[in-house]
């Protein structure tokens, strides 16, 4: 059997909170629970969105909670080279276009390919979109049950790199998945859609696809999803502990009141024994 490798990959936009926790936690909980691998990626490509001293944070705070991760931290901005042969070779099959409309243009709206029609316009200045065909994506979500969706009525052809050469998340994100040999991937469920792109992806660039746990978002009392732009409180070495029972409750396990004071390496030994593994049905 494939053994599991599961990942962590935060933005160092800001420090941990307790919603980037939950995905940490049970990203890890459930490689473990699987005698699986779990692995640390910095998903740093955007460095006008990097705070300095974030991913230093981040890694020094899952450290302090005893959650040793397996091999070499990845960082995405030492990978960009990988990223740039992908879309050279998308190029190559015609499968990219260079675009000029603004988003104010597009208004949110599903990109109508104005675009996909132009010649001449410099793959190298604008922003690039993903030519895609009109078929159905679906997947079996560990946590949401089946999504599925036809991308090119959701969002119409998207963008895999912009003007300013930035990659996107969606690409980056499926191609070191795929490097670091990732099997499962449990993260927020802001992102369950938009896992219907990285099928799309991994099916276009002939990668294996994964298994999928979308986890409910931490919001905070407003009901708004908690998030760095939006001022969650940090997580520091010193409140890492309670953090770490706080994510606990929020991902459905129930530690006994005997043991919420417990050290960190107390807390995650518990949690793995009681940690039902997520499975998708196929
Ligand atoms: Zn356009």
């Amino acid at each position: 059997m494939q053994q599991t490798i599961g990942r962590f990959a935060p933005t160092p936009s800001g420090g941990l909170h307790l919603g980037s926790l939950c995905a940490a936690v049970a990203s890890f909980l459930n490689s473990r629970a699987q005698g699986g691998l779990w692995k640390v990626r910095i998903d740093d490509i955007d460095k006008a969105r990097e705070v300095p001293g974030s991913a230093k944070s981040i890694l020094y705070v899952l450290d302090a909670l005893g959650m040793e991760w397996d091999g070499p931290v990845v960082y995405q901005s030492q990978q960009i080279d990988n990223y740039a042969s992908v879309i050279d070779s998308l190029i190559e099959r015609q499968l990219l276009y260079p675009c000029t409309c603004t988003r104010k243009k597009i208004r949110g709206k599903p990109y109508p390919g104005n675009c996909s029609y132009l010649k001449g316009l410099s793959f190298a200045n604008n922003q690039l979109r993903l030519r895609l065909e009109e078929s159905r994506i679906s997947f079996n979500d560990a946590y949401l049950g089946r999504i599925e969706g036809v991308l090119k009525k959701e969002s119409g052809d998207f963008i895999v790199k912009r003007a300013d050469g930035v990659f996107s998340y969606d690409i980056s994100t499926v191609i070191d998945d795929e490097l670091m040999g990732i099997t499962e991937i449990i993260r927020g469920a802001d992102l369950a859609r938009l896992t219907l792109r990285h099928i799309y992806l991994q099916n276009l660039l002939s990668f294996k696809e994964n298994n999928y746990g979308h986890i409910p978002l931490v919001c905070d009392a407003t009901g708004k999803k908690l998030s760095k732009q939006g001022g969650a409180t940090v997580i520091t070495v010193n409140s890492a502990q309670k953090a770490m029972v706080n994510a606990f409750f929020h991902l459905g396990l129930h530690p006994k009141t005997e043991i919420l004071r417990e050290p960190t390496s107390v807390l995650l030994t518990w949690a793995l024994s009681e940690w039902k593994v997520l499975n998708p049905e196929k």
